[in-house]
């Protein structure tokens, strides 16, 4: 049977709920969602045939600042999975303190039969139609995945248009041209290398000594594979949705890059020396550390028995479920949760978003420092938290971002 990532999140929420020891109606509260937007998208495609296509805009929690999440563009996208991304984003927001709350979005397609042509005129119309819950002090989209830079560029130009002016801090993720930030593109790769460097220094191990395996070749897992192969990592296997590869002597990341970067995938890349390997075999692979970062429910009680690693790093949103979490738990295996881990991205979407509304712009260092100081505080008192109570990284992190948002909801109360 299918997973949930809804039932993943709200099994989370009452996880936590039961270790805070927070009231009934809070709990409850919080494993719902503020709002969902359900729209159709009629497309002209290039045959002159009209096609419609089904968004959503979800705000799971604004009580701590305007909604912020990415928005996806995938043909298994479904209302329950953004609801789920969506709830994350509040924890995710919450536990790095930052004054946001959390929302996603996505439409059901798969972008790769689309034309640019018509990839513009999909987020066109997606925009026009969620138009009246998004906004600076509303709900602040991203990319996330196969939706880019340009995409989000689209996004502020139909909000301009519509609003007279031009409003930059609608979507974060944008060209650095039209109001983007230095750094936000590579940002969540570069907060889950902050958070591992941290996490070996505890552990008492070197990062470069690490092998790696990494799920998901995209944004998050394309940049944290190439930062950590240029500290001396052995990268061992990497995919993406046409394949996995494997090397046992590691393998050459900036050439796969280079690769990937013209549009291709993995399965067509030319080299004898490296083995093509399933998700599961991927998954299962021996390393140090294993970071998936494609999709959510890729580590499962079918699978986790079998994971062998030191480190899960969560590049992905969701993708270990609380079954296998207990199992990964009980074989001492450390895992950095999503919220966490991840949270590189809506930090610097954040540093955007500030930068926009003072149209005041950031050297890069600056992004990198303050990424580096905000992702550290919350790695510290989650980690602390976690020896001092014996539980998983995942319970600690959960018990500050949780316990903020409850915090919030008491001093607000409930209206009228
Ligand atoms: P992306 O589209 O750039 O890359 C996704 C990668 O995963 C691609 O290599 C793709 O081929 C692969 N993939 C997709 N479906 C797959 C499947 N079914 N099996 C195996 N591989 C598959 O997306 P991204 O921005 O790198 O996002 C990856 C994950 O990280 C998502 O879970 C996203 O929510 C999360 N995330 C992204 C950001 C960000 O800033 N982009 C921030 C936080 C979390």
């Amino acid at each position: 049977m299918e997973i949930n990532p809804y039932d993943v999140a709200t099994k989370q929420i009452e996880i936590v709920a039961k270790e805070l020891g927070l009231d009934r109606n809070t709990t409850e509260y919080l494993k719902r969602i503020e709002r969902a937007l359900i729209v159709s998208i009629p497309i002209t495609m290039d045959n002159g045939t009209v096609q419609i296509f089904e968004g959503y805009r979800v705000h799971h929690s604004t009580v701590r600042g305007p909604g912020k999440g990415g928005i996806r563009f995938s043909p298994d996208v479904n209302l329950d999975e953004v609801k789920a991304l969506a709830t994350w984003m509040t924890w995710k927001s919450s536990l790095l303190n930052l004054p946001l709350g959390g929302a996603k979005g996505g439409v059901r397609v798969d972008p790769r039969k689309l034309s640019m042509k018509e990839l513009e005129r999909l987020t066109r119309r997606y925009t026009a139609e969620i138009i009246n819950i998004i906004g600076p002090d509303i709900d602040i989209p991203a990319p996330d995945v196969n939706t880019n830079a340009q995409v989000m560029a689209w996004i502020m130009d139909v909000y301009s248009m519509q609003k007279g002016r031009s409003i930059p801090g609608v979507v974060t993720g944008k060209p650095i041209e039209i109001g983007g930030s230095v750094g936000r593109e590579p940002a969540t790769g570069m907060g889950l290398y902050f958070v591992l460097k941290a996490l070996c220094e505890k552990l008492d191990c070197k990062l470069k000594d690490q092998s790696i395996v990494i799920q998901g070749f995209g944004n998050v897992g394309g940049t944290i594979a190439e930062l950590l192969y240029k500290d001396g990592c052995k990268i061992l296997a990497v995919s993406d949705i046409s394949t996995g590869i494997y090397c046992k002597d590691g393998l050459d990341i900036e050439k796969l890059l280079e690769y990937v970067k013209k549009g291709k995938y993995l399965k067509d890349y030319p080299n004898d020396n490296y083995k093509h390997i399933s998700n599961d075999e991927l998954l299962t692979s021996k390393c140090d550390v294993l970071i998936p970062a494609a999709i959510e429910n890729q580590i499962t009680e079918k699978n986790a028995d079998k994971i062998d690693c030191k480190i899960v790093l969560e590049g992905a949103n969701g993708p270990t479920t609380p079954e296998a979490d207990n199992i990964l738990f009980s074989k001492g295996i450390k895992v950095v949760p999503d919220i966490l881990a991840n949270s590189g991205g809506v930090c610097v979407s954040y540093f955007e978003y500030i930068q926009d509304i003072h149209s005041y712009f950031w050297k890069l260092e600056r992004i990198n420092q303050e990424l580096e100081r905000i992702i550290l505080e919350a790695f510290e008192e989650t980690y602390r938290i976690s020896v001092e109570r014996n539980i998983s990284l995942r319970t600690a992190a959960y018990i500050i971002a949780v316990e903020r948002v409850a915090k919030a909801i008491k001093l607000r109360g409930f209206f009228p």
